[in-house]
């Protein structure tokens, strides 16, 4: 399958989920996750009209990242926009930020600093996702959910560090419907903080919903899903 065809199928599916869910398509954007496939189909996945990506290691990003993004002459409208969704190092914060937009993984304080002292030798503000472990898997990254509001009081120590919305990964199920738990308690984690705690009113956005399970997270209140194999496929390392 093409990619454009693959765009149409997933397009139908996000707006039939919107539909079901009385919400606006405009409220739902798409990251295409490129980590699976070669520079080639990350080019081809741009040029039909996929802005951002999302890759989550530095080292498998950059060649990407230089080739699509490296030119300095390229006008904005022309680069992608992309976005962090793997776990950061604290050594890699050097490469990432000022070349990436968005940051998915912040999950610790000493990352958060990191971030904040790169970002203001560069003259930006970050925007971040806290991400939070909901399912409490102890192989997935994360904050506990009751650790959000003592972090967020925190993090207005490092300004440069923008709190912009949650993110979470649900278990894989083979039967997607059972994901809904996890994302309805991101959605209902954010409401609270939003109303309660000062900080909390910049959490504006939930980042949930991978190939196997985006419908349900956009039922759920997803702002931004993170596609990979769906929408650009999965290829053998060569
Ligand atoms: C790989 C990855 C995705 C995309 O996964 P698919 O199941 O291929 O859509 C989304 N989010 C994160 C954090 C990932 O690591």
């Amino acid at each position: 399958m093409s990619i454009e065809e693959r765009i149409r199928e997933v397009e139908q599916k996000i707006s039939a989920a919107c539909e079901r869910s009385g919400r606006s398509r405009e409220d739902v954007q798409v990251i295409a996750v490129t980590k699976y496939v070669s520079l080639d189909t990350t080019k081809e996945a741009f040029r039909s009209g996929l802005a951002h990506l999302g890759e989550n290691r530095w080292q498998d990003a950059q060649e990407k990242w230089f080739a699509l993004s490296g030119d300095p002459e390229l006008p904005e409208e022309n680069r992608p926009v992309w976005h962090f969704i793997g776990s950061l190092q604290t050594n890699k914060v050097k490469d990432v930020i000022g070349r990436f937009t968005y940051i998915h993984s912040l999950d610790r304080l000493s990352l958060a600093e990191a971030i904040h002292k790169k970002a203001s030798q560069l003259g930006i503000v970050v925007p971040c996702f806290i991400q939070v472990n909901v399912s409490g898997e102890e192989s997935k990254h994360g904050l506990r959910p009751e650790e959000l509001e003592p972090f967020l009081e925190k993090l207005s120590v490092y300004p440069s560090v923008s709190p912009i919305g949650l993110m979470t990964m649900a278990p894989y199920e083979s039967e997607p419907e059972e994901t809904r738990v996890v994302f309805r308690a991101l959605r209902e984690l954010r409401d609270g903080v939003r109303g309660r705690s000062p900080y909390g009113e910049r959490l504006e956005h939930l980042s949930m919903g991978m190939s196997n399970d985006f419908e349900v997270a956009i039922e759920e209140g997803a702002t931004w899903i993170r596609l990979g194999t769906i929408l650009v496929g999965k290829e053998e390392e060569s």
